[in-house]
């Protein structure tokens, strides 16, 4: 092993020192922006040297969460004693390789995404449920965030927190580094990308976009490609969580771009999401979010007429709910569903008129590819049904209720 570059926590250069933090700092400059735990393979460079994580030749060593696509940069890194809350007097560069997430410890207090975010100027277009609570926290996280939305009054009401409004996506693009977009539909999307004063007319080389919303493969390649041309590096990022997931910072993000344009996306990353997974080059995001809303789609439709049908049939649906979440059947996705659908909750946190959206871009994109998907299409056609008797706007979770209408019975529980 080359010496000082990889050792078991807590031996080697950190022996004396007991148990670890580590933190990423780039560059070798500011302070600590992200902290790691309990780590069990630390990479240590000595004092001075920076780290690059393609130093590290330790086999089986994993790369932490949020590390993807840093290997050419070099991070200057830092350890932390947990013992004293001192800096490790001969070892200030760690990298610790076997975490699979990021988490904040006590000795690095979480000021990660303000560090990053400092004096990074970030634009966002499109202040719908999603993108709304993602703005928010972009602004609170350090960013200088400037917005735009169709219904102007969206944007305004994020001012309090400091946050500019331009009167168009070009306006946006005048102020930013960096560019996000949660917008409704592929057209709603293109109107805003291509249209008069859209985001593209007024594009600098060097600037980075962000495409949050769930679109098309193809349309998240078109992107790609007019991106390029205008110097603009793009990235591909639709999400999952919800509208609760965009206000508490914690989504998932489905990324398809290049390892080095992913890299510079991830301090917005870390912003507004708990998780990103790179699906592969652009493209591939969006393949994995249609596929993830098709299973949901068919899980819930499934999961209402079984509970319909329990109801109909003089069983209480929620001790059908009860022991779906107590066995092989539970999904997570029924805490949330189910428990709102017992209570008549049919607040919108996602629209039946937008998964109608997603099912159809996952149909266009199976019948492109010759692939039969029998059950989506069946499913489409309870959002067509739903859609049908003016219940676009509602929640997902009322899809059902055409079903109950029809049957004239309500899931409700009994006790
Ligand atoms: P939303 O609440 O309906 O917001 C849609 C946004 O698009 C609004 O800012 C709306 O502007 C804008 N918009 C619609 N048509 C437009 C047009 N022709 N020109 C310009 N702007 C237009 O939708 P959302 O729930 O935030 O979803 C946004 C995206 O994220 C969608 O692609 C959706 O599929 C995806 N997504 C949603 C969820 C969820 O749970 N909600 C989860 C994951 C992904 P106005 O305010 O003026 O109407």
């Amino acid at each position: 092993m080359e010496p000082g570059w990889v050792c078991p926590a807590p031996r080697g250069n950190l022996r004396s020192t007991g148990p670890v933090s580590a933190g990423v700092r780039r560059g070798g400059g500011g302070s600590a922006v992200e902290s790691l735990e309990e780590a069990s393979l630390v990479a240590v460079s000595r004092a001075g040297q920076s780290l690059r994580l393609d130093h590290v030749r330790e086999p089986g060593a994993e790369r932490a969460q949020g590390a993807e696509g840093l290997d050419q940069e070099p991070l200057g890194l830092v350890g932390l004693s947990e013992w004293s809350q001192q800096p490790l007097p001969d070892a200030q560069e760690a990298w610790k390789l076997h975490a699979v997430t990021l988490v904040t410890s006590r000795s690095f207090p979480r000021k990660g995404a303000n560090d990053m975010a400092s004096g990074q100027r970030v634009g966002f277009l499109g202040l719908g449920l999603m993108g709304r609570g993602m703005a928010k926290n972009l602004a609170t996280k350090g960013f200088e965030v400037t917005v735009w939305n169709r219904s102007r009054e969206k944007a305004t009401a994020l001012e309090p927190l400091g946050v500019k409004v331009a009167a168009t996506p070009a306006g946006v693009m005048a102020e930013v580094d960096v560019v996000c977009t949660c917008l409704a539909t592929p057209a709603a999307l293109e109107e805003v990308v291509a249209g008069k004063d859209g985001l593209l007319s007024a594009a600098r080389r060097g600037q980075l976009w962000i495409e949050f919303s769930t679109i098309s493969p193809d349309q998240a390649r078109s992107f790609e490609q007019r991106s390029s041309t205008a110097g603009v590096d793009f990235v591909e990022a639709p999400v999952t969580g919800s509208k609760t997931g965009a206000e508490k910072g914690t989504l998932l993000i489905m990324t398809g771009g290049s390892p080095q344009a992913l890299s510079r996306a991830e301090p917005v990353f870390r912003a507004v999401g708990e998780k990103w997974i790179r699906c592969g080059p652009v493209g591939a995001g969006s393949q994995v979010k249609l596929a993830g809303n098709a299973l949901i789609a068919a899980m819930l439709q499934a999961f209402g007429e079984g509970m319909l049908l329990a109801a109909k049939t003089g069983v209480d649906p929620a001790r059908l709910l009860e022991v779906i979440q107590a066995s092989g059947f539970r999904s997570p996705y029924f805490d949330f569903k189910g428990n709102a659908l017992l209570r008549r909750d049919f607040e919108t946190h996602f629209a039946i008129d937008l998964m109608h959206k997603d099912l159809g871009l996952f149909l266009d994109s199976a019948a492109a590819n010759r692939v039969p998907t029998p059950t989506a299409a069946v499913v489409r056609q309870c959002y067509e049904l739903a859609r049908a008797a003016g219940k676009g706007e509602q929640d997902i979770g009322a899809v059902i209720t055409v079903f109950e209408q029809l049957v004239g019975t309500e899931i409700r529980s009994k006790s």
